[in-house]
């Protein structure tokens, strides 16, 4: 038994040449030119292709309870769709309510993805409430090797905490030596905007826009970087979207503060037009923060490019159509997220790599080298060497395609990349040595997916 994959052009964060991968059991035990198979060993042929390590996705909500309903996905639906599209490992969320306890909260996600994810995982922990007794229970989740939080500088009320929650969460993470990612809007602005427009009438989905404005978000990343420093914790900005934030971040790196940046695809091909567009159309592209001004994609290309910011993520909130009219009459109850797991890398491919934007691989950095580094997954996961899991993608860039709902694995009745082309496919995709994707199809074992402990 074992697997060969044949004269594949390897390409990692630093590396860039032709030769044979043997996998045998779950890692990768051999990288050499001319291998022959052992008899019983399957055997993939990768000339005239690039093999990639699996991407990794940060920032995914597969199971979500958010705004009165729930996200559209299962682990099931979200890691096949997931693993389509090359994404081999997934990091989400758990999310407790306010009033809900930590441990619960992480037992309960974890019951939702255990046995049943495709791909492996992992969570952040999002803390929503600081006290002594989640304190306590944090450190056991982290003990646990969840090792990152998440905190909400937005949704003040809900999911957000005030600044002596976020002081002290980022104190307890300083200690653990954990990182926290951060949501950061600021949340009163932004109430205030919201009560001021529904009372003037704007209340149709292209209203969520100017209820967030650029300033808004920026103001939240100063917050945080602010934070950060007065406390010496590690930081991650969530999302990311506009020139803006980007230069509080920036001006926050060159004080010393320990800051990583992370953007999502959608960020880099639609703009807020898409929000705009009539008959409640625009609801479809209602996400927090939200689609901005075209002139925020080039400084955000360039910023993947020259390493500003580190990682590309989807923030993968599916809700459907018949959701999305939940705020049909104010646009603050519109369920807020797109579905975009499955086409994250073929999109950063085909209009980053193809057109020139980014190298193969930097390409292979953002979508999964420095996750895997940030988050305490790497050497395991996000590249290709011996010792590595074997996580690989097959990817044929001679595929030409469209995206679109008819054809996807997420369990939603649109996208939001609708009619756009794509070069290449997945024609390969294997989870620790396993065959799951077979020319851009689903092919393997359900359930298989670990829950991945970190480090
Ligand atoms: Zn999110």
């Amino acid at each position: 038994m074992g697997l060969l994959i044949k004269n594949g052009r390897i390409v990692t964060a630093d590396a860039d040449y032709t030769a044979d991968i043997w996998c045998e059991g779950e890692t990768i035990s051999k990288i050499e030119r001319n291998l022959q198979p052992p008899p019983g060993a399957e055997v993939i042929d990768a000339s005239g292709k690039f093999v990639f390590p699996g991407f990794i996705d940060p920032h995914t909500h597969i199971y979500l309870p958010f705004m009165g309903t729930f996200s559209k996905d299962t682990y099931e639906t979200a890691t096949v769709a997931a693993l389509c599209g090359g994404t081999t490992t997934l990091i989400d969320f758990v999310i407790p309510g306010r009033e809900e306890e930590p441990l619960k909260a992480f037992d309960l996600w974890r019951s939702k993805a255990e046995g049943i994810a495709c791909s492996d995982y992992t969570f952040h922990m999002a803390v929503t409430r600081f006290d002594s007794q989640i304190a306590s229970q944090l450190k056991e989740i982290v003990k646990a090797g969840v090792k990152s939080f998440k905190v909400f500088l937005a949704y003040k009320g809900a999911l957000g905490i005030d600044d002596k929650e976020l002081y002290e969460t980022l104190k307890l993470a300083r200690s653990l030596d954990v990182i926290t990612t951060a949501h950061c809007e600021n949340a009163d602005v932004i109430s205030e905007l919201q009560a001021e427009l529904v009372a003037a009438g704007r209340t149709g989905p292209e209203n969520h826009y100017v209820s967030r404005p650029p300033l808004v978000e920026a103001e939240g990343t100063r917050h945080l970087c602010t934070m950060a420093e007065l406390t010496g914790a590690k930081v991650y900005v969530v999302h990311l979207s506009c020139e803006e934030a980007l230069r509080e971040a920036v001006a926050a790196k060159l004080r010393g503060t320990d800051v990583q940046v992370e953007t999502l695809i959608q960020y880099l091909l639609l703009d807020m037009s898409y929000a705009e567009r009539p008959n409640f159309e625009g609801a479809k592209y209602v996400m927090s923060p939200p689609l901005r001004n075209k002139s925020n994609q080039a400084v955000l290309w360039a910023a993947l490019k020259n390493g500003v910011i580190s990682t590309l993520a989807t923030d993968h909130a599916p809700f459907d159509t018949k959701q999305k009219l939940m705020g049909k009459d104010n646009f603050c109850l519109i369920p807020n997220g797109i579905p975009s797991l499955e086409e994250r890398v073929k999109m950063l491919y085909t209009y980053g790599v193809a057109e020139g934007r980014l190298d193969l691989n930097r390409f292979v950095d953002v979508a999964s080298t420095q996750a895997a580094k940030i988050f305490g997954l790497f050497p395991k996961k996000g590249t290709i060497q011996l010792g590595s899991d074997a996580d690989l993608v097959v990817y044929d860039p001679k595929w030409h395609g469209t995206v679109s709902a008819k054809t996807h694995h997420m369990n939603l009745d649109y996208s939001a990349f609708e009619g756009f082309a794509v070069k290449g496919r997945c024609s390969a995709v294997t989870v620790r040595g396993k065959l799951q994707v077979k020319d851009g199809e689903f092919c393997g074992a359900k359930g298989i997916g670990q829950f991945l402990k970190r480090s």
